[in-house]
């Protein structure tokens, strides 16, 4: 028996779960694009019904292979895509919006993220965004890369108070957030996603973690999942389109590290003791 999949609530009231998919690298390569498939799948049974991708991921290639892995069940999931900053023109949200929706096969996605910040004024791109939720293609709208000024901004423009997730790199390794732009996040109400949840891989070599994650016969990747489930208002979206690595994801939920094991992991992965600016990979 496997415990429930915890979930976050979003500022709409809407519950998506604390354990997604990624698909950065996925769509790349003809070759691997049926493991691809079938570990989105796998995920979505085992409940990691979260899917984050965007239009850049393969040059829309991810976005084709979420499109085969939703065919028969796109209302199974929470869907998320994000619009290249190049794009977010009033003008040119919408268009992106609508290549995602073909590439995706869907009329609609749950959230639509600005992947970074670029030129176009925040304001245009809130309001292409408000634009097209009203219209129903897109049911919310979020920022990703955004530090707490740009946060600040954001909330300046009209209807930049309706942004419903920040998506930021976060992970033992990268805990410069919990300063100061996590708990301005948490106070506002804006769920974060933290994507890059175990260092792209490189954190499960980290021998600290390769330590406590024996001690309770779990690996590093699932410590390194578990440490960011503790958190509100945090949700992770690894990646992996190997089917064992995604059950062993999934299985992260089941860890229940002692406070003497988290302390010791602070010690290894210390907490941020001032202000850092936001990292992006
Ligand atoms: P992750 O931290 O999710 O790591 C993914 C890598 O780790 C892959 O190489 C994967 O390989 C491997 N991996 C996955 N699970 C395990 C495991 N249990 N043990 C060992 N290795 C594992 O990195 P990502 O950068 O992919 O981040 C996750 C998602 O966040 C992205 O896919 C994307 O959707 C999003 N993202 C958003 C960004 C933004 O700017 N908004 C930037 C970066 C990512 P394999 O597939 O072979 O298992």
């Amino acid at each position: 028996m496997h415990e429930p999949i915890p979930t976050v609530t979003l500022p709409s009231g809407i519950d998506i779960p604390a354990l997604g998919l990624g698909t950065w690298q996925m769509g790349e390569a003809k070759a691997r694009a049926r493991d691809e498939i079938e570990s989105l799948r796998l995920g979505i049974d085992l409940g990691m019904t979260l899917i984050d991708t965007a239009e850049m991921y393969g040059e829309g290639g991810a976005e084709l292979i979420v499109g085969k892995a939703l065919e028969d069940r796109r209302d199974e999931v929470f869907l998320v895509s994000k619009v290249y900053p190049w794009n977010a023109s009033r003008e040119g949200t919408t268009v992106a919006c609508e290549a995602s929706l073909q590439r995706l096969g869907t009329d609609r996605l749950d959230l639509y993220l600005l992947h970074w910040r670029g030129e176009h004024p925040l304001a245009d791109t809130v309001a292409a965004f408000e634009t097209l939720r009203a219209a129903g293609k897109i049911c919310a709208w979020g920022v990703s890369n955004f530090d707490r000024a740009d946060m600040e901004e954001l909330l300046t423009v009209p209807g930049g108070e309706n942004c419903a997730v920040n998506q930021v790199l976060y992970n033992l390794s990268r805990r410069g957030i919990e300063y100061d732009l996590l708990p301005w996040c948490q106070t506002h109400n804006i769920p974060v996603m933290a994507y890059s949840p175990i260092e792209q891989g490189r954190l499960i070599q980290h021998p600290e973690l390769i330590r406590i994650a024996k001690v309770y016969q779990a690996t590093p990747a699932q410590v390194a999942l578990a440490f960011l489930l503790e958190r509100d208002g945090v949700s992770a979206i690894p990646k992996s389109s190997n089917l064992r690595r995604v059950r062993e994801n999934r299985d992260a939920v089941d860890l229940d590290i002692s406070d003497e094991d988290w302390a010791v992991l602070d010690t290894a992965f210390p907490p941020p003791e001032r202000n850092t600016p936001l990292e992006m990979l």
